[in-house]
């Protein structure tokens, strides 16, 4: 068993989306950044990487790389996924925290769970999202920045059927 933990944090302006988890939340603003921005998946993908002590998500995709300028994040995601299954790893539960002063997220929080379950193989069940305002303090509190914090746990994949250990086949 494995955990790992995740944190980003993105300016906010005006005219670009905001993405959290993979949906578009109707905003007046959105994350500023050199993919689509979307911090709750950079912290989830950020813990995903720490479960398998696979570096961070800029060691995988410089962001001064035009390969990955405005890309998915849900794009990055998958390749994370894959690298976890090839190290024999899976996600097991996922439970998150996102901070923003506004618009109130409570109406999104099932559409992003769902969302994220879907993008990680997982039940909905196994997938947390928790909202929350910074009371008006700070620049998240002004609303000048959103933040994500995602703590994952990993499994070892099960390993395929095949013959017991010194027996030749
Ligand atoms: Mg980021």
């Amino acid at each position: 068993m494995r955990v790992g933990q995740g944190y980003d944090i993105h300016r906010l302006v005006p005219g670009r989306p905001l993405m959290l988890g993979g949906v578009a939340v109707p905003s007046e603003s959105g994350e500023e950044g050199h993919s689509d921005g979307d911090v709750l998946l950079h912290a989830v993908i950020d813990a995903l990487l720490g479960a398998a002590a696979r570096g961070d998500i800029g060691t995988h995709f410089p962001p001064d790389d035009p390969q990955y300028a405005g890309i998915s994040s849900r794009t990055l995601l998958t390749r994370v996924r894959q690298m976890l299954q090839a190290d024999g790893l899976a996600p097991v539960h996922l439970d998150c925290t996102v901070i923003l002063q506004q618009p109130k997220l409570r109406p999104w929080v099932a559409a992003i769970r769902e969302r994220l379950a879907a993008d990680l193989g997982l039940p909905v069940g196994h997938v947390s999202v928790k909202a929350k305002t910074k009371e008006g303090l700070d620049a998240t509190g002004q609303g000048r920045a959103v933040e994500a914090h995602a703590v994952v746990l990993v499994e070892p994949l099960p390993t395929p059927p095949g013959p017991p250990p010194g027996v030749w086949t």
